[in-house]
């Protein structure tokens, strides 16, 4: 019938017929006329765009380098080690003083003093081991709450060589990390309901299989050495820095402090340029994993995925100011809460294939990339589908995807409450 052929409309630049659909951008595929309306990201400070523009320098040499560069443990991680390990000796020089002269010095007004402000100092820069800090309403999920979904991680894990998570905390947004916490180092994920209930059960191996990667690469402990050191040398700028409204001794002290200042400030900017190559090359490796676990095809299609979840924050909050404005009663909110996870992953399911493709010409635009430690997207994709193609190790059956749907009913419907409560604020 007529009324129901989709809109379009002649594109102003070369006259081809486009395609006209109110959720989404208007635009020609054939001349690239308004692929991009959006504003450009807004400038951040001139430290973060010099940090940015090297980030997707590297990001863009290890892509030319291909699986050579990859392969390489580059000179600048090994450099950024030594230089973190060096800032943590120094911490450690200091509480040895600190108990030498209090030890030497017993009883003395001055010993105290001065071998309390040396064990203080050291306390303060000390290295710190991540908690498994969540706020009440984040649920957190051991093996023992969810033993299906911790036996897919288990497998993903074999595959890409490291052993499973401690624990699991869900959150809301559309994103997914791993760290550690406590001195025994135990691991972390955390999933985010806004990206895994969107992806297929394929997809969702492949976002296993890349972040576990970064465990199997030794990531997340280079990160914890380098993170602690850059940790403690923002505080050491900080103790360093200049008195406001100096007297005169004061004054004559600033000046004392300018050299040691900079200095310090200096191997802070070298220690953060160092380690940016090889946040770089981690998630390359950690696409590779998502790859071997899930086969390339679900690899990429996750890299697509993660184009089209950037309007995911957006959904909810429309769903939360849906929900608050239609009506105070609670039986509509409870309605809200309870379909919230199926409307998003229905809405995220409709994006049409020419709704990818202009996001993809964005990013590979803009050379847009999630922030500075990653590589630009576009490149992330054209080098999985470049690499020789690897097929799919682990499958999850349709009865374990539903077991581990059931295992997250629980969370699926507290973080739902949180975010219709909270995100139209
Ligand atoms: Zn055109
Ligand atoms: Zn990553």
């Amino acid at each position: 019938m007529e009324s129901e052929r989709p809109a379009a409309k002649a594109c102003p630049d070369c006259g081809q017929s486009v395609p006209v659909d109110p959720r989404f951008v208007t635009w020609c595929a054939a001349c690239g006329w308004n692929v991009d309306p959006g504003a450009p990201e807004a400038p951040e400070g001139r430290l973060e765009a010099v940090r940015r523009r090297l980030a997707r320098r590297h990001g863009e040499q290890l892509f030319a380098e291909g699986a050579d560069g990859l392969a390489r443990k580059d000179a600048s991680s090994v450099l950024a080690r030594a230089l973190a390990l060096l800032v943590h000796a120094v911490t450690l020089g200091l509480a040895v003083a600190g108990t030498a002269v209090l030890v030497s010095g017993i009883g003395t007004f001055s010993g105290w003093a001065l071998g309390l402000l040396l064990l203080g100092t050291a306390v303060v820069l000390r290295p710190r081991f991540g908690s498994l800090s969540t706020t009440v309403e984040e649920p957190v999920l051991h093996r023992a709450d969810a033993p299906q979904l911790f036996g897919l991680i288990d497998e993903v894990a074999a595959v890409v060589g490291t052993r499973g998570v401690d624990a699991v905390v869900i959150e809301a947004d559309a994103n997914a990390s791993v760290s550690t916490y406590g001195i025994r180092q135990r691991r972390v994920l955390r999933l985010g309901l806004g990206l895994w209930e969107v992806l297929t059960p394929r997809q969702r191996v492949a976002l296993l299989g890349h972040e576990l990667g970064h465990y199997a690469n030794g990531d997340t402990r280079h990160g914890a050495i380098v993170h602690n050191a850059l940790r403690s040398l923002s505080l050491w700028v900080y103790f360093l820095s200049p008195t406001p409204n100096p007297t005169m001794t004061e004054r004559f002290a600033n000046y004392l402090m300018a050299v040691p200042r900079w200095a310090v400030y200096g191997v802070l900017v070298l220690l953060d340029q160092l380690t940016l190559r090889a946040a770089q090359r981690a998630e390359y490796l950690a696409d590779e994993a998502a790859a071997r676990a899930a086969s390339t095809d679900a690899a990429v299609e996750l890299m697509d995925k993660l184009l089209v979840v950037g309007s995911v924050s957006l959904e909810l909050r429309r769903e939360s100011v849906a929900a608050q404005t239609k009506s105070r009663g609670a039986g509509s909110r409870d309605e809200a809460e309870r379909g919230l996870w199926d409307r998003l992953a229905e809405r995220i399911g409709a994006v049409p294939e020419r709704e990818y493709e202009r996001l993809r010409r964005v990013a590979a635009l803009r050379g847009h990339a999630v922030d500075s430690t990653h590589p630009p997207t576009h490149l992330r994709r054209r080098r999985l589908a470049e690499a020789a193609a690897h097929p799919a190790s682990v499958r999850p059956t349709e009865d374990a995807t539903a077991a581990i749907d059931a295992e997250l009913a629980g969370s699926r419907s507290r973080v739902a409450r949180r975010v219709i409560r909270d995100y139209a604020g």
